[in-house]
């Protein structure tokens, strides 16, 4: 298969980590023999230091015309420090997602099992845990209008979405169902809010359309309590941006740390590939970044960007190795990891891809 990836690596760890989820791709392509070509660009802090916008026209260009996107991260310090600083990095990111029309993030929770431990939560009630949860992208109070009295005492944020928005999103999610265990959890407030109201309604009429799938429909509030009670209740979660914002953060934790998590952000056109953390600041520079969200990205991107199954499990078994010989990074060693066994970022990144090629070496053998 030929594809065209472009690599934007951003801010603090960013560029750190997407080596070695570039490094991943490079040696599937190898093992595989794909022939995947590689660019880079500037966004965020890196780009403003650079040409004084976080987005600049060059970078839109290169990502519209490549197949896929491998983002690190971007955000700096000194933007979290001054909120009246008005050219800021996360506006690269607002903006990349707008111009290429992504819609829909897709978060996996996927749970090694020699992480149980490093989880606030018992074992035995995550073991076995898999959702894969879709927060719709476009929509909701991120958007809306926005006002503040003149007195400064009074603000609020416009809560909307169109019926087209919930009805692409629907469909993807009910897709992704069709391919697991056929059972779709959609979170909303409709008790509450009109917007949730249209979210469910036209969430029940897409549901016809794909009647082996098991539709629930659950209140924000009680999926948020359920999530910690009794993770692998769920299979498939659809909610919108802003339930979906704090609902993946929370499940984050069930896999034990932000540097275990990637996120694949899709639309109709290229998708976006990312691990769910930010730039890390305190970390950067250090050695000490979880490279494996990133090299969990890649292989998001060659599964749900290229199709490629196969070639995103030899990458997930790496990594599952990786963790069963009990290799850690500092965010995922406990008290019983051997001190020894504790990498850095470029051990841990060249462990996996030690992992991979011999994956790759013995399935062909
Ligand atoms: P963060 O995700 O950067 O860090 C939160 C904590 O998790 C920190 O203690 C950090 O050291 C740790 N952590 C994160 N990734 C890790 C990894 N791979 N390995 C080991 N430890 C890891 O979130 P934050 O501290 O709230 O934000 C820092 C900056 O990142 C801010 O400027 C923020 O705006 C930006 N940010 C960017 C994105 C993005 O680009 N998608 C997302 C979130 C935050």
């Amino acid at each position: 298969m030929k594809k065209h990836i472009l690599v934007i690596p951003g801010d603090g760890i960013g560029p750190e980590v997407t080596t070695w989820g570039k490094a991943a791709l490079e040696q599937i392509a190898d093992a595989f023999g794909h022939e995947f070509s590689f660019d880079e660009a500037l966004m965020g802090h890196a780009s403003i230091e650079v040409n004084g916008n976080p987005l600049p026209d060059e970078t839109l260009e290169k990502a519209k015309n490549s197949d896929a996107i491998l983002f690190g991260a971007v955000g700096h310090a000194k933007y979290d420090n001054d909120p009246s600083l008005k050219v800021r990095p996360e506006q690269g990111l607002l903006k990349i997602r707008k111009e290429l029309g992504l819609y829909a993030n897709l978060r996996p929770i996927l749970l090694f099992d020699e992480l149980l431990n490093a989880s606030s939560i018992k074992p035995s009630i995550l073991k076995g845990t898999d959702i894969l949860f879709f927060r719709e992208l476009t929509g909701d109070v991120y958007f809306g209008e926005k006002t503040r009295s003149e007195d400064r005492n009074t603000a609020s944020d416009l809560m909307i979405y169109h019926k087209y928005e919930v009805e692409r999103i629907a469909h993807k999610a009910y897709q992704a169902a069709m391919q697991r265990s056929k059972r779709l959890c959609s979170v909303d407030k409709a008790n509450v809010l009109e917007s949730s109201r249209l979210w469910r309604e036209t969430v029940q009429e897409i549901a016809k359309l794909y009647p082996e799938v098991e539709t629930e429909h659950m209140f924000i509030d009680n999926a948020a309590m359920q999530l910690i009670k009794d993770p692998k209740r769920f299979d498939v979660v659809l909610t919108a941006n802003l339930f979906g914002d704090i609902l993946t953060d929370e499940a984050s934790q069930i896999a034990g740390s932000m540097g275990m998590l990637a996120s694949a952000s899709v639309g109709d056109g290229t998708g976006f590939f990312e691990p769910i953390h930010g730039s890390a600041h305190d970390i950067t520079g250090k050695n000490l970044a979880n490279p494996l969200a990133s090299i969990l990205s890649a292989a998001l991107m060659l599964e749900i960007g290229f199709g490629l199954k196969e070639e995103a499990k030899v990458i997930i078994d790496a990594v599952d190795q990786v963790l069963k010989e009990g290799f850690r990074t500092n965010d995922i060693a406990d008290g019983s990891t051997n001190p020894y066994k504790v990498l850095g970022t470029q051990e841990m990144g060249k462990l996996v891809l030690k992992f991979i090629s011999q994956k790759v070496i013995t399935q062909n053998s």
